[in-house]
């Protein structure tokens, strides 16, 4: 093995969120000393979802079928979907355990400095549900950031259009990207005390 290839190995560990260029080196050499135990079984693991991999038609979720397993599980047919910027969102709805419908991902935030616009997440492809499937409510769990509040207010509006009840996340919370720092209870909590739009 060249050492090229090695530090080309540690440029790519870099990259990865929380991992700076001294962590991946860290990471790297711990992976070759652990090459039987952990990198063998990590580079096998890594090839096998990176072919199957894909986005969730419906709901934007990461998954290996074309419908996630949240959309594909009848008993999550609730009628309420649960808006959300992130996958990573998502993944903390679900570990809270409190939500039992189904979810969207819209893939960021409305930004005028970003030059983001509705077209540019998936804010038509939510729209198109509400006239595809049965839904009763609509739940914004958005960031607290002026962007996410942005895109909460013009969703309500489309949503509101279609006569689909909108509500929130009860305030004071920090959500939407920050959801994957909360704890459950919290979770759970914000979305009890959802507010009605
Ligand atoms: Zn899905």
């Amino acid at each position: 093995m060249s050492a090229d290839r090695l530090e080309e190995l540690i440029a790519l560990m870099a990259r990865l969120p929380g991992l700076g260029p001294r962590s991946a080196r860290r990471a790297v050499l711990h992976l070759i000393k652990k090459r039987g135990q952990l990198m063998a079984p990590l580079a096998q693991a890594l090839a096998e979802v990176a072919a199957s991999a894909r986005d969730c038609v419906v709901c934007g979720n990461v998954g290996t079928q074309d419908r996630c397993e949240i959309c594909a599980d009848p008993r999550r047919a609730t009628g309420e979907i649960c808006v959300v910027e992130d996958v990573a969102d998502l993944w903390a709805m679900e570990r809270a355990g409190v939500f039992k419908g189904r979810y969207h991902v819209l893939g960021g935030t409305l930004s005028a400095l970003d030059a983001v616009g509705p077209e540019d997440l998936r804010i038509p492809q939510l729209i198109a549900r509400l006239g595809e499937e049965e839904v009763t409510e609509v739940i914004l769990a958005l960031g607290a950031t002026l962007d996410g509040q942005t895109t909460g207010h013009y969703i309500a509006d489309e949503i509101a259009a279609a006569g689909v009840a909108v509500s929130s996340l009860a305030q004071g919370v920090p959500v939407g990207g920050e959801l994957d720092y909360l704890d459950d209870g919290t979770i759970t909590a914000a979305l009890k005390a959802r507010k009605r739009l």
